[in-house]
């Protein structure tokens, strides 16, 4: 879980970014910043579900409050990793 100090930082950061409204329904300020991060597994084979790799992206969720879109925001791209306790040598892949 995100404490309120990361919550402020993962804010402060995506202001900076100057984010358009929702995607989905164009309202502005909707955006609500999730609980923890949401971590998408990296898959080197087609099996998936079967031969995870153990790396991922991590990733801010966002949640639109009105319409429920959600985005997801890489972590270390932001330049959050060392903000929110990531190692972006083991477990972070920061662009692919
Ligand atoms: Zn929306």
């Amino acid at each position: 879980m995100f404490t309120p100090e990361q919550i402020q930082k993962i804010a402060a950061t995506l202001t900076e970014k100057k984010l358009n409204a929702c995607p989905s329904c164009g309202r502005l300020k909707t955006l609500e910043i999730g609980q923890a991060l949401v971590a998408f597994p990296l898959q080197h084979h087609p099996q998936f579900g079967i031969n995870l790799t153990g790396q991922m992206y991590p990733c801010v969720p966002l949640t639109c409050s009105y319409c429920g879109y959600m985005m997801f925001y890489n972590a270390v791209t932001l330049g959050l990793a060392e903000a929110l306790g990531l190692s972006t040598t083991k477990e972070a892949a920061a662009n692919g």
